[in-house]
């Protein structure tokens, strides 16, 4: 990617999300729901691979079939159904806390007899323990951290822009080891708007001190990190770590397949 201002004062600034760019979240979610899923063939009669489809189908049902005030919240900062699950609206505390173990028992329960399998206690087992199985696979991806490393090392200043629940966004950097390295994050939560609306994006510059021509995005949704950092003037930068194939509306500033190619395309 050309820098606009070569002979600038300072590198470009770099935006950077954090679900599927920084940390694993798509193959912890998974792992999770089969370990949850382990847990109740053990104990009762249902095929574990079937009822780990089955309660995040119900996952989902039931979040966005929920009308209070929890899912307004959730929706409006950009918290998904299996955040929710995991307690990612309890974790800041608060009345969200009581509706999400509402929200959790409700889930296993239904996916439970969704099995053939009416059993409240085990239904409350199974609620606590995927929140702990989530957090035990909190990881950062393998190139997270060195990239972050060369970043700093070259001078460019860089922030997290990422949607969530603040709490449990810093609980996921804390969590895969990242804490030391990211001293700027921007939650959806705090600013009370998610990618890609531009105040997540406009909140980072400004925590940074930098504008937009002199910043790049990255991230791995086309739709929320790429074409929300365009749309205000910050140049997208699309990870594809999977080689996925792209839509042909949103168009990136430059694609990258791991964190090891950033520094190569800001120089
Ligand atoms: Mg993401």
């Amino acid at each position: 990617m050309r820098n606009p201002d070569p002979g600038g004062l300072r590198p470009l600034a770099v935006l950077l999300d954090l679900d599927e760019t920084l940390v694993v979240e798509d193959a912890s979610v998974e792992g999770a729901f089969r370990a949850v899923a382990d847990v109740a063939a053990a104990r009762a009669d249902l095929d574990p691979a079937a009822l780990a489809v089955t309660v995040r189908r119900r996952t989902k049902e039931i979040w966005w079939g929920s009308g209070d005030a929890a899912f307004a919240y959730g929706r409006r900062v950009g918290v998904s159904s299996w955040e929710a699950l995991g307690g990612a609206l309890a974790v800041d505390g608060g009345p969200l806390a009581s509706w999400t173990v509402g929200f959790q028992q409700e889930v296993w329960a239904t996916a439970l007899l969704d099995h053939g399998v009416e059993d409240l206690a085990l239904a409350e087992e199974l609620a606590e323990r995927y929140p702990e199985e989530r957090n035990a696979r909190q990881r950062a991806y393998p190139d997270a951290a060195p990239a972050l490393a060369a970043l700093a090392a070259a001078g460019h200043p860089y922030a997290v822009v990422t949607n969530g629940a603040p709490g449990q966004q810093r609980r996921k950097i804390e969590l895969s080891g990242l804490a030391d390295r990211l001293p700027v994050v921007v939650v959806s939560g705090d600013v009370g708007a998610k990618k890609p609306a531009a105040a997540p994006f406009e909140a980072a510059l400004a925590a940074l001190g930098v504008v937009a021509d002199r910043a790049v995005m990255v991230g791995d949704s086309l739709e929320k990190d790429v074409a929300g950092a365009q749309s205000v003037g910050i140049r997208g930068v699309w990870i594809n770590r999977s080689a996925r194939a792209r839509d042909g509306e949103v168009v990136p500033d430059a694609e990258i397949a791991g964190l090891a190619e950033l520094p190569g395309i800001l120089a």
